[in-house]
């Protein structure tokens, strides 16, 4: 089994510590809401765990069932708060090199408010 390498210093850590702020729109034990800085779309939410885990992989892996499932809960309920769970929207993960994630801090991505198009365009 290959154990990723966290690191404490990346940008949602130093979020979660409070060291920089963030936009946030909802919290729970184990989880964390906030706006992206850089949005793709009218809803962008990044939905992330509290606890140190390197990417989806790393959560499936060590999350406790406690934590899987709150993470679970937090993406339908921030859905529900900006108000896109009626029209629909986008939930994905970026991981690792070939899925070109940026931030090593397991986080999913909430897209909607629009028609966010196919997933692909090459
Ligand atoms: P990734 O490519 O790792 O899946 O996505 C990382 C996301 O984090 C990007 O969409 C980027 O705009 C966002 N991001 C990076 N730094 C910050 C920050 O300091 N604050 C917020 N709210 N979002 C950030």
């Amino acid at each position: 089994m290959s154990v990723k390498t966290y690191d404490e210093d990346n940008i949602f850590a130093r979020i979660l510590r409070g060291e920089i702020p963030c936009d946030k729109l909802d919290e729970c034990e184990h989880t964390l809401c906030f706006r992206d800085i850089n949005p793709q779309a009218p809803v962008h939410l990044l939905v992330i765990p509290k606890g140190a885990f390197v990417d989806w992989d790393d959560f499936a892996a060590h999350a406790s069932a406690t934590e899987q499932a709150a993470f679970v809960r937090a993406v339908g309920r921030a859905a529900k708060l900006a108000g896109v769970d009626a029209s629909g929207w986008r939930l994905l993960s970026n991981i690792g090199a070939h899925g070109h994630q940026e931030v090593p801090h397991l986080h999913v991505h909430i897209l909607g408010g629009e028609p966010i198009g196919p997933l692909r365009a090459r």
